[in-house]
């Protein structure tokens, strides 16, 4: 079998409904489907995977008929397929065609690269989707970063009647420390705040249980900075991990045992560079002022004020080979833009 890949990255270049050959590690493997063809009326299966390799990059691939009903590939097996189509569904997905085929665990050199590349650190790493590219930007053009100047200049999250999303490459300046974690419920997927109502005995009015120790989760408020400006982001427990190298339930237990190496770990989180993807909204919030005047002492002003809450949805960490190529689209574009001008002549 001759193989022509196509990197999951590279098919943000490469033109919808062109036949390609893909090799990835199966990160995830759907249930089967059936839809109803429109054109024939007949039912057919259908099996979603996600596929990701050392560029960065997930995709999902479709898989159809027989294939979708006795596919047992166990996740984390490396798959080539030879012949599947590129849609811009969702920014980019693939189909496998009928005249197409696929092997697991193939006897080729890309695929011992990408199983050590996996198990070497591919495994921890977070995978950006083409279809968070869609969104943060128009036609499934390369996904562009904004900068901290373009987010404020946009106005994104100004409208209060949309929830606008962009992605940031910025660096962690400063994290705030007066709410760094709360403390959460154990239950899978419950993440209420529960209350220590007696030493030991923690409790989650929503489970209606109680735990002998609360599950820590972060809620940072993080300041990041990048060449034109700063800003203030909102993390939840998955970046806090990240940003912060430990989970919240060990930083919380340094901080109650040794200050001087909890203080060393929040500060080891900054001037480390990420790539934030976020939402930005508008948020209102009751600011209460006191004042007093000679006639009526004590008098309060409640005022309805209004901000733009920036809320990371994920974060990752620099892909050194993605950062190259942004840099070097960015270096062409430039120079024709430049060509003729004696700017950019050396
Ligand atoms: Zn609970």
């Amino acid at each position: 079998m001759k193989y022509n890949f196509t990197t999951v990255s590279d098919l943000q270049t490469v033109e919808k409904d062109t036949t390609i050959d893909v090799i990835g590690i199966l990160k995830d493997v759907g249930e089967v489907n059936q839809i109803t063809s429109k054109t024939t009326s007949k039912p057919y299966d259908k099996r979603e995977l996600t596929l990701v390799d050392n560029t960065g990059f997930s995709v999902r691939l479709t898989i159809w008929g027989n294939t979708a009903t006795t596919f047992d590939a166990a996740p984390e097996s490396v798959i080539a397929f030879k012949g599947v189509k590129v849609s811009d569904f969702g920014g980019r997905s693939l189909s496998l065609l009928s005249s197409g085929s696929m092997s697991m665990d193939p006897d080729i050199d890309e695929a011992h690269k990408l199983k050590g590349w996996y198990d070497a650190e591919g495994r921890q790493d977070n995978f950006q989707s083409h279809a968070n590219m869609g969104a943060a930007t128009t036609g499934g053009r390369k996904e562009e970063y904004k900068t901290i100047q373009a987010v404020r200049d946009e106005g994104l999250g100004m409208d209060d009647t949309k929830t606008d999303y962009f992605t940031l490459k910025a660096t962690v300046i400063y994290v705030k420390q007066d709410s760094i974690a709360y403390p959460a419920c154990q239950t899978e997927g419950c993440n209420k705040k529960v209350l220590e109502n007696n030493p030991g005995e923690w409790r989650c009015e929503k489970c209606d249980k109680s735990w002998d120790r609360p599950e820590y989760r972060y809620i940072l408020s993080v300041n990041v900075s990048d060449h034109t400006g700063q800003l203030w982001i909102s993390c939840f427990d998955d970046t806090g991990r990240m940003i912060l190298g430990m989970n919240a339930n060990e930083l919380i237990e340094l901080k109650e045992n040794d200050e001087k190496a909890y203080q060393d770990k929040v500060t080891q989180a900054n001037c480390n560079t990420w790539v934030f993807r976020c939402r930005a909204k508008m948020d209102s919030f009751q600011e209460t002022t006191r004042y007093v005047n000679s006639i009526t002492p004590h008098k309060c002003r409640t005022n309805l004020l209004f901000r733009v809450r920036y809320q990371v949805s994920s974060a990752s960490g620099l892909n050194f080979s993605v950062e190259c190529a942004k840099l070097a689209e960015q270096i062409k574009q430039y120079s024709l833009q430049g060509e003729g001008n004696s700017m950019f002549v050396d």
